[in-house]
């Protein structure tokens, strides 16, 4: 992912409403650890409320993420819409603050939005997928799956019995 993309320079911002808009897609992701998302097609709109001593960040997400079937691991699409508010205050990141604070150090400029955006796609997903039970169009793979184990576990009773009989049946017409 072009990390340009996620910072938002705060300096010389005057007060009142400013608004970024941002996509979020597959690229997104790379680099990350392990992630339950396999895709995403996501727009972030951001308001940047200023005001004389503080900022606020509405976040507004609505997209597309493509994740997998909890019961057969096909790949789908889970449409995702999440509105987020958080204040930005410098400070000392490390240090405990609310979850809806942002943190970042004195004398820093720059707004790095990707990590928070990460968080809310990743809050957005749903802890159960199971895209069969609530969509009838959706086929689970594991039906073509379980079809699939029954012919295999049914061809070793009769193809190998058909296969050396037709050998039999083809040496005995050669030697003749
Ligand atoms: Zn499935």
């Amino acid at each position: 992912m072009d990390k340009k993309q996620f910072i938002i320079r705060l300096n010389g911002l005057a007060v009142g409403s400013h608004l970024y808009e941002f996509e979020v897609n597959d690229t997104f992701f790379e680099g990350r650890e392990y992630s339950e998302i396999e895709g995403a097609e996501v727009k972030v709109e951001l308001e940047l409320l200023k005001q004389n001593s503080l900022i606020q960040l509405n976040f507004t997400l609505s997209g597309t993420l493509r994740a997998a079937c909890d019961r057969c691991t096909k790949s789908y699409p889970v449409e995702v819409s999440a509105y987020e508010e958080m204040l930005l205050k410098h400070g000392n990141p490390e240090e405990e603050h609310p979850e809806n604070v942002l943190v970042i150090p004195f004398g820093e400029n720059e707004l790095d939005i990707s990590q928070p955006v990460y968080e809310f796609i990743s809050l957005a997903l749903p802890a159960r997928r199971v895209p069969c039970e609530e969509d009838p169009g959706f086929k689970c793979d594991y039906e073509t799956l379980k079809k699939l184990n029954d012919v295999s576990t049914d061809e070793p009773e009769q193809n190998p019995g058909d296969t050396i009989w037709d050998k039999l049946k083809n040496v005995d017409f050669n030697n003749n």
